[in-house]
């Protein structure tokens, strides 16, 4: 398994990216899309439709990344392009309050009915760190409880054994944060609730509360052992903490109410992020009123955002989320067939090929495990064999297909993408398996 000697020219990106080390650190401005991992140099986007991103010497790539989530549409779909357009026209901030705010708030709300108030920032993990202030004010508690291998944006406290790029990059908790800060964060081995019931009992009434990716998404696609949802449930409310469901990845994802539907999951707080903006910045914090109405201005808990609520953000927002809630009976039907398709089609021509795999798949998100596995939680996803999948991601880029470029990500595909690719991406992976 190796690259095509001659695989396509990338020579404009190969100019662009070393541009980008001059100015960005590592050339980029996530580390997540750096290419370290895999190897390869990463091919610069100049536009995506649909399923195919195309890339500055005019390469083009079926993309199973969408944005690391939010693209669950395809690229450039119309209805989205279009409300960003008519919201730009009217100008694009205004920082006082617009009915666009209400009307994607009353979608969301109607998707997850553990919702009574929620709040807009601009990123992810904005969202997971406003709902962790609100979880310590509410219970008067400093612990948290979070889970190896899930990661939940960079905020000092939740850099503790996180996945998505610090487990790609190896980093055990992020330099510069400080060991005060970290001592506050347990971490603990996901799917395991014996390992959350001994942290209870070993910090009494001192656990503000658990943060969980319902289904991991940043160790790879990790889905939750039967029970372990209910089970964290039961643990948090027993014991007077508060469960945030990071729903940042799985929201509208897995179902239009995320992995709370699938679950029937009623946590405390939900964060959202990723499709709620449509390939705009936003993110949600979001829960019961009791917890919520303690934000500035009604309460002491303060947090703020010049951008929060943001028109265009809003606009791309509400198209997407009403294309989801308009069409749902066809949209998650046909997200499950196309990844079953590519997820067991791919997985069946590396069993052909004697590649050992493990496939983790919920919905329209993935992840090929280089490892016989089962992969469970984060240190059997570490047992993979990295440099495999990294032979195997420049295999595939060279034959016009992107993954995501870590073994520690989901892939993702999106309505755009059909049988076509699918069976391009099979003839891609069937010879990057038997490839020497
Ligand atoms: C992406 C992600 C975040 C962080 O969101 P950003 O918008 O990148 O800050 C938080 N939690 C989960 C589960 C995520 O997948």
């Amino acid at each position: 398994m190796s690259s095509q000697a001659n695989g396509p020219s990338r020579k404009k990106s190969a100019l662009l990216q070393a541009r980008a080390e001059r100015l960005f650190p590592g050339g980029v401005n996530s580390p997540v899309r750096a290419f370290g991992a895999v190897g390869g140099a990463p091919p610069f986007v100049e536009r995506a439709v649909g399923a195919y991103l195309y890339d500055a010497d005019g390469n083009r790539y079926i993309d199973y990344f969408g944005s690391w989530g939010p693209m669950i549409l395809g690229h450039a779909f119309p209805p989205v392009v279009e409300a960003i357009e008519r919201a730009a026209r009217n100008s694009p901030s205004f920082g006082a309050s617009t009915a666009a705010e209400g009307e994607l708030a009353e979608r969301i709300v109607a998707c997850y009915p553990c919702i009574e108030k929620l709040r807009f920032v601009s990123s992810g993990t904005e969202a997971t760190m406003s709902a962790i202030r609100l979880a310590r004010a509410a219970t008067g508690r400093k612990l948290i409880v979070k889970f190896e291998g899930c990661y939940h944006g960079h905020a000092d406290g939740l850099l503790v054994k996180a996945g998505s790029g610090v487990a790609t990059f190896g980093i055990p908790g992020s330099a510069g944060v400080p060991e005060e800060i970290a001592h506050l964060t347990l971490a603990l081995p996901y799917n395991d609730l014996a390992a959350v019931e001994a942290a209870f009992a070993a910090h009494p009434a001192a656990i503000a509360a658990v943060i969980v990716e319902p289904i991991v998404g940043n160790a790879g696609c990790i889905p939750p052992a039967d029970g372990y949802p209910a089970g964290l449930r039961a643990i948090t409310r027993r014991e007077g903490a508060l469960l945030i469901a990071d729903e940042v990845m799985t929201g509208f994802r897995v179902a239009l109410g995320g992995a709370c539907e699938l679950f029937g999951l009623e946590p405390d707080l939900v964060t959202l992020g990723k499709i709620a903006g449509g390939g705009l910045p936003v993110g949600v914090f979001a829960g019961k009123r009791e917890f919520m109405d303690q934000l500035a201005p009604l309460g002491p808990v303060y947090q703020a955002g010049t951008l929060s609520g943001n028109p265009l953000a809003m606009a791309a927002g509400i198209a997407t989320i009403a294309y989801l809630q308009d069409h749902a009976a066809e949209v998650y039907p046909r997200l499950e067939s196309t990844a079953h398709a590519v997820a067991e089609g791919v997985a069946a021509e590396a069993a052909r090929a004697g590649v050992s795999l493990t496939t983790n798949r919920i919905g329209s998100m993935w992840t090929w495990f280089f490892t016989s596995g089962p992969v469970r939680n984060y240190a059997d996803a570490a047992q993979s064999d990295a440099a495999a999948f990294g032979r195997f991601h420049r295999a595939l880029l060279d034959r016009g297909v992107w993954l995501p470029p870590s073994q520690f990500e989901a892939a993702f595909l999106s309505t755009a993408h059909g049988l076509a690719e699918v069976e391009a991406t099979l003839a891609a992976a069937r010879e990057a398996f038997r490839a020497p």
